[in-house]
């Protein structure tokens, strides 16, 4: 076959979200305001839940989400071992203890039994990530949480299903990114889900300094004198208008985008089912994968060279492979600050050595997957 270049993600934008940003860039509203209260209006919808804020990252969401339910110093905050730093990190900008527990090697994602091991009486909050678009076991981590709350790590499952309910809507709150390497993307940006009315009128005063009210309230019909009162420490997380106008549009498309992932996914499973020396990614008849992205482990004992040489190869190729993701213990920071060694989660050590992403996201072609399913099995 013809070699050719296939990159592990770009964005699906265009003239489409390019045109969107014309009414905020005219109108002169460039931060928060009517824009990006329509693109939370459409997000909510599509999520089934009450009220959805956006922010300026995933990363600012779940800081939020840990802020707004008085995250402090002596608390514990668990936190699954194979995961993008900044599910971890956000713990300690509250002064917390990150714990964190093992992950199932099928489905990427928490795993419940070891949960069950780490919750103290200090536990004031768990993170269950929906890894790669896959929602983690949410019944099955209620049943061992109690009442200790859930934020949904949504960063990768904008649209995704669990039983037949959307992620966002499974925990206490959710958190949600538009990063580029998502299924949909405002540049940077994030999502905060809840159906709590009290944690929501927090989150938004948060975003906004810890102001009473918002800049749209302020400029509309507000006493010339006033300017909002303050009552809490906030923060500046505000998405702008720009980035909800792409927002609005990526949105609209995301169902779409999801379905032809899906076909493509089950394209992989189907063309790569016979090689031994890897796994497709599993998803069960409750889930409904959002497919940010599709990764595979490799089972080394079986493969004819190890999984980084496989990586270089298929980058000499022309395809593009990136690990899963991280497994945080294993980073310096966390393996220094806590003295963790690899093997103490040894789920997260096999999945950060063993996944593979290989290339899927909306702008591929026919000949793309072909020639990626060719090298994989040229190896
Ligand atoms: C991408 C990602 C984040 C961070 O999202 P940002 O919007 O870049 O801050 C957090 N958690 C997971 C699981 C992610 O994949």
């Amino acid at each position: 076959m013809e070699k050719r270049n296939i990159p592990i993600s770009l964005p699906h934008t265009g003239e489409e979200e390019w045109l969107a940003t014309k009414e905020p860039i005219m109108s002169g509203w460039l931060t928060a305001g009517p824009k990006v209260r329509e693109f939370e209006e459409i997000f909510a919808k599509r999520h089934g839940v009450k009220h959805a804020m956006a922010v300026t990252s995933a990363t600012t969401a779940l800081h939020l989400a840990l802020v707004a339910l008085n995250i402090q110093s002596g608390d514990e905050v668990i936190v699954p071992a194979f995961t993008w730093i900044s599910t971890a990190n956000v713990v300690i900008y509250c002064g917390a203890k990150v714990v964190f527990v093992d992950v199932d090697r099928t489905t990427f994602n928490i795993d419940v039994n070891d949960l069950k091991k780490k919750i103290t009486s200090k536990t004031k909050a768990i993170i269950p990530v929906h890894l790669f678009g896959l929602c983690a076991d949410m019944d099955a981590v209620k049943k061992v949480a109690g009442n200790i709350p859930l934020v949904e790590d949504g960063a990768c499952a904008a649209g995704a299903g669990y039983k037949g309910n959307a992620a966002g809507s499974l925990g206490t709150i959710g958190c949600f990114s538009f990063h580029p390497r998502k299924s949909v993307t405002t540049g940077e940006g994030g999502m905060i889900t809840t159906n709590d009315d009290k944690l929501a009128e927090l989150i938004s005063s948060l975003r906004n300094h810890g102001a009473s009210i918002s800049e749209e309230q302020r400029h509309h019909g507000a006493k010339p004198y006033i300017l909002p009162d303050f009552n809490i420490l906030g923060y500046n997380y505000r998405m702008t208008d720009l980035q909800a106008s792409v927002g609005i549009v990526q949105l609209k498309k995301l169902d779409l985008f999801i379905d032809e992932r899906e076909k493509w996914a089950k394209f992989y499973d189907e063309a790569l089912k016979d090689i031994a020396w890897l796994r497709t990614p599993v998803v069960g008849s409750d889930y409904k994968h959002g497919w940010q992205s599709y990764v595979i482990y490799i089972d080394e004992s079986k493969a004819p060279i190890s999984r980084n040489d496989m990586m270089e190869k298929l980058q000499q190729m022309g395809v593009s492979t990136r690990p899963g993701t991280h497994a945080p213990h294993m980073l310096n920071y966390y393996a220094e600050k806590y003295n963790l060694k690899p093997d103490d989660f040894p789920g997260a050590k096999d999945c950060n050595n063993y996944s593979m992403s290989i290339p899927l996201f909306n702008k591929m072609t026919k000949e793309d997957y072909d020639y990626v399913v060719y090298c994989l099995k040229s190896i």
